[in-house]
Formats: structure tokens, C-alpha cells, sequence
């Protein structure tokens, strides 16, 4: 008796001693394993004098009812502390909304490019991609600028170090890559991409930016299909009441050559801030291919004739969207590119 007396002491002495569930366990093993301390004692009841037997048997019994109890209270006690201290050290707050997941989007610049590709698609115009690595052949002496002319100073660029070999400072040397793959066949096509010039970088000027070339060729196109083209885009991107003019200009490439002014679109043709009182927004620069660039080409001039027109597609995103500052398009700010 006195054995099953002190066994339960230092049972509950040990349990009391348990900081987790994993000593709980050892704990449970030790006293009620299969070889357990208690199991042990309760087989030794027969070994009991049968005098003492009756005592022993209810002792034992109330002995492993005890301990069992003790140690389910103190599995239960250690599991609201488990939970008690993870509700207070891993604060969840459910109630909170979720975080919302950041979605990619396409630059302005290329959101644009794509609207203006649709408008001249249902025009029937295609997109022809042409390198902005260029020789000083194409980009300046095919397109009617021999060396020494004066209008290759409007167009200063970035050299590489091979000589005669820069960064294309206009999409128009596309022109005579696009002539020279069809001829002699029509042509109706846009020129989209990057163009370079060495310039000072201020808000209305970049080293880099996009241009949007177009160039139709055939037996008898005329200034009237020019405008016509050249009013259709206007009215498509800006709104069907567009007006557009045009004065004369002046482009080696083309004659005769154009700059086309559309009404603005804030106030209408009464004059703000955005057309500089003028009531007008230049959005283009075009005019008849010049002979000499259609023969570079490989047209007869006596034959075809052709039009073409050149765009900035930042100029008319900053229009759209009254931005002042050509600069952001390429400084990846992203409270800027995240607006569109
Ligand atoms: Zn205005």
C-alpha cells in the first residue's frame, strides 16, 4: 500500500513538472504504457496476500482513475494555453479586407501604339517593322538628304563607332526598306518605333521617343487621299466634329510637304492654355513622296506616286491626357505608368 501511495505522488509530482504536450506523452507512456508503472500495479493485485487483496485492488484503482483524470485536465490545460498564447503572439485580424494583388499592365506608350494601329488597320494599312540601327544611307542620303544638306541639322543623332552607322533618327529610312521589299507592287503601310536624336532633354524634348510613319504608294494617289487618311485617323482618335488643316512646310523627302493642325480638343478653337491661344494642335507632319525617294525605292515617279505622314505618339498621349512633361514616359515611375 504504502508503494502505490508513494507512486502516486511522484506521478503527480512528475505530471505537475510537464511544460508540453511532448512530456505529456513520456509522461502517459511511463505510467500507463504497456509496461507502465501503473499498468505494473494493477497486475501485481494478484500477487497481493488475499487479506490485503479487496484494499490493494480499490487503492490501485482509484489510483489510475486519479492519475488519468489528472493528466486529461492537464492535456486540456496546456492546449488553451497553446491556444491562448497563438491568439496573442499571432495576431490574425480576419476582419481585415485582403491584400490586393498588384496586376501588370501595358505601358502607355504601347496603349497607345495599339489604338493607333487599330485605326489604320481599318484603313487597311499594315504594320511593317523596320530596324532603328541604321546606316547614314538610309536614314539621311536615300531620303533626299545627301551629305552637307542642310536639313541634316534638324536631325542630330547618336554615332556608333563604325563609321556611317547611327541610331535612326526618324522611322522614315523604313520607308525605303518597305519600298524596296514590295516594288512594284502597292503599298499601304505604317511605320511604328523608337526613334533617337542628340538632343538636350527638357519637358518637351527627349533623346528617345516613339514615331508613327505611314506611307502608301500606288498608280494614282493623290494629296486628296492624304487628307483624306489624315482626317479619318484625327476624327477616329480625337472624336467625329475634328477639324483639321493644313499649311504648307517644308521635308526633303516629301513635295509637296505639310503640317497638319487639328482643332483643340479642350477648348473647341477659341484658344487656352493646351493650344496656346491659337485654337490649334499640331499633330503631323506629311506630304507627296518626293520623286527622288521613290525612285530610291525602285518606283518609276512617272508611274506611282505616293503619300506619307509621320507622327509622335507622345506628343498625342500628352494631349490626351494634358500631361506637361515628355520626360516621364521613360523614367519607370510607376505613379505615373499606374495612372493608365
Ligand atoms: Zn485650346
Amino acid at each position: 500500500m504504502s508503494t502505490l501511495a508513494s507512486l502516486e505522488k511522484t506521478a503527480l509530482a512528475e505530471l505537475g513538472a510537464c511544460a508540453d504536450q511532448g512530456a505529456l506523452q513520456a509522461w502517459n507512456t511511463k505510467y500507463f504504457g504497456k509496461q507502465g508503472e501503473v499498468t505494473l500495479a494493477l497486475k501485481k493485485v494478484g500477487e497481493v496476500p488475499q487479506t490485503e487483496r479487496p484494499a490493494f485492488g480499490r487503492e490501485a484503482n482509484r489510483i489510475k482513475v486519479a492519475l488519468t483524470k489528472a493528466h486529461d485536465d492537464a492535456l486540456a490545460n496546456l492546449k488553451r494555453k497553446e491556444l491562448e498564447r497563438s491568439l496573442t503572439e499571432e495576431t490574425l485580424d480576419v476582419t481585415l479586407p485582403g491584400r490586393p494583388v498588384q496586376r501588370g499592365r501595358l505601358h502607355v506608350a504601347t496603349q497607345v501604339l495599339r489604338r493607333i494601329y487599330a485605326i489604320f488597320a481599318d484603313l487597311g494599312f499594315q504594320i511593317y517593322r523596320s530596324r532603328e540601327v541604321e546606316d547614314d544611307l538610309t536614314n539621311f542620303e536615300l531620303l533626299n538628304m545627301p551629305p552637307h544638306h542642310p536639313a541634316r541639322d534638324m536631325w542630330d543623332t547618336f554615332h556608333t563607332e563604325t563609321p556611317g552607322v547611327l541610331l535612326r533618327t526618324h522611322t522614315s529610312p523604313g520607308q525605303i526598306h518597305v519600298m524596296r521589299d514590295l516594288c512594284p507592287r502597292p503599298i499601304r503601310v505604317i511605320l511604328p518605333g523608337m526613334c533617337y536624336r542628340y538632343e538636350q532633354i527638357t519637358t518637351r524634348s527627349e533623346i528617345m521617343f516613339h514615331q508613327v510613319e505611314g506611307l502608301a504608294i500606288g498608280e494614282r494617289v493623290t494629296m486628296t487621299d492624304l487628307k483624306g487618311t489624315i482626317v479619318a485617323f484625327a476624327r477616329r482618335r480625337f472624336g467625329e466634329e475634328r477639324q483639321v488643316r493644313i499649311r504648307s512646310s517644308y521635308f526633303p523627302f516629301t513635295e509637296p510637304s505639310i503640317e497638319v493642325d487639328m482643332d483643340c480638343i479642350v477648348c473647341g478653337g477659341k484658344g487656352c492654355s493646351l493650344c496656346k491661344r491659337t485654337g490649334w494642335l499640331e499633330i503631323m507632319g506629311a506630304g507627296m513622296v518626293h520623286p527622288v525617294v521613290l525612285r530610291n525605292g525602285g518606283y518609276d515617279p512617272a508611274k506611282f506616286s505616293g503619300f506619307a505622314f509621320g507622327m509622335g505618339p507622345q506628343r498625342i498621349t500628352m494631349l490626351m491626357y494634358a500631361i506637361d512633361d515628355i520626360r516621364v514616359f521613360w523614367a519607370n515611375d510607376l505613379r505615373f505608368l499606374s495612372q493608365f
